[in-house]
């Protein structure tokens, strides 16, 4: 009993559920059976993690970009609780309910003027693949269905499911695994990166050249805005995202952009496109949306897409959730943006900015260190060679923190709501890490 109360478990059943854990649950982009055994998690409160042995870590990742208010926040509890109590889940066929429509006004009202209808769907994955869909029927409506193609930017990445994989990056997608099964996209090479680079000229053409080649079969540009995160960990300038905008508006294509990871502030503006001051005809939300709490991701579009599918055979998006507009994830999600809306979060992002900055510039120096680099809330080293990632969470969590390397990268983005101290544990942990590869 007590050491239920501590949160913490006894040694014998930990060993037993990670070795249950290790031969028959599936972890992210892991083997089967796991490689190197997790780490069980058995609450989390705050910006801290606690292990089953009452090691406490700060969650470098936010959860995986999500958690950006800290977990066990009291007013989302409350949301969620309140929502409880009224219903978790009803249909969203022929239903509706008060907290989708009070969550899509949101939306609505916070994201870039043009895009005014809003589909739910439950994580980001779906997201993209509504995009895609929104896009081809869009242009099927039009009597143009030979325009099915997408342009996209190599460094992406867009989810897991087969359609988002075919706009990922060829590499880390492993499209050579599926090369069969595939839709074959149009790719353009990754913007160059750095934020604050100079536009290359060079860069620009090749990109109006590729577009303006395949224009006749083209959909959509698809990119992340500013930040391309699983794909590489990429900044680059507002420039290249005004370019894709352009592009798409001369040859009259959609631009779709993924906002999943970079949406709500996490790259220092509310949307990544808001870098640049352009807005897509349909966007992806999803990740921090329901701040760590429940899977619930959104596709808004234009009037124009949505009218132009309305006009077409189908009249119909072909799409449909079982959970979708889920009720307890859309009281998380109104819940969190209240809360971010709440807070001077733009000045809580540029903090964490200026210390990851100050913080993670002396591991530029270090030999294993290829790049370091930080936008927002999000602060990167990218090593020289892949790492050791058991090793690199070995070190960084004798330092207290959580973080998950993927590749080269050595990276973190941590919840607005870390105080400078946290901030500073994460960044000496990532130092500790860099200085030992
Ligand atoms: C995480 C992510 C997705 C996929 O979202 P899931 O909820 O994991 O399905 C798609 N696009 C981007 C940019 C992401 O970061």
């Amino acid at each position: 009993m007590i050491q239920l109360r501590l949160g913490r478990m006894s040694p014998q059943e930990t060993e037993r559920l990670l070795a249950y854990d290790r031969e028959h649950v599936w972890h992210p982009y892991a083997p089967m059976p796991a490689a190197y055994p997790s780490e069980l998690v058995v609450s989390a409160s705050g910006v801290h993690l606690t292990l089953a042995d009452g090691t406490e870590l700060i969650d470098g990742m936010s959860s995986w970009w999500a958690a950006i208010h800290g977990h066990n926040h009291p007013e989302m509890n409350a949301a969620v609780t309140r929502q409880l109590g009224k219903m978790a889940h009803v249909m969203f066929g022929g239903l509706t309910h008060p907290t989708a429509i009070r969550l899509a006004e949101k939306l609505v009202d916070l994201s870039p003027g043009p895009l005014t209808k809003v589909f739910f769907a439950d994580s980001g994955s779906v997201a993209v693949e509504v995009a895609i869909k929104m896009a081809l029927q869009y242009w099927r409506s039009q009597r143009r269905p030979e325009r099915h193609r997408l342009l996209t930017v190599r460094g992406g990445y867009h989810g897991d499911t087969f359609g988002d994989m075919a706009v990922c990056d060829p590499v880390n997608g492993m499209h050579h695994l599926f090369a069969d099964v595939l839709p074959q996209h149009v790719f353009a090479p990754a913007p160059p990166i750095g934020y604050q680079a100079e536009p290359d000229e060079t860069y620009l053409s090749g990109l109006a050249e590729l577009v303006a080649a395949h224009e006749g079969e083209l959909a959509a540009i698809i990119a992340e805005p500013i930040a391309q995160g699983a794909g590489g960990m990429r900044f680059y300038a507002p420039e290249y995202l005004r370019a894709l905008r352009d592009l798409a508006d001369e040859h009259g294509l959609l631009l779709i952009l993924d906002e999943i990871a970079t949406g709500f502030g996490r790259t220092g503006e509310l949307w990544g496109c808001d870098h640049a001051e352009v807005a897509p005809d349909i966007m992806c939300v999803g990740k921090a949306m329901t701040g760590g709490y429940m899977t619930m991701a959104a596709t808004l579009c234009t009037d124009r897409v949505a009218e132009g599918i309305a006009a077409g055979e189908a009249g119909v998006l072909m799409h449909g959730p079982t959970y979708m507009a889920n009720p307890l994830a859309a009281a998380a999600a109104n819940a969190s943006i209240d809360l971010l809306l709440s807070r001077d979060w733009q000045e809580e992002v540029d903090t964490i900015e200026a210390l990851l900055t100050a913080g993670l510039e002396d591991a530029r120096e270090l030999p294993g260190v290829a790049d370091v680099r930080v936008l927002g809330a999000i602060g990167v080293i990218e090593a020289r060679e892949p790492v050791d990632v058991p090793a690199i969470q070995k070190t960084v969590m004798e330092h207290g923190v959580w973080l998950r390397p993927f590749g080269k990268l050595i990276y973190a983005m941590p919840p607005y709501v870390c105080s400078e101290d946290e901030v500073g544990h994460i960044t000496e942990a990532m130092y500790a890490a860099a200085e030992s590869l």
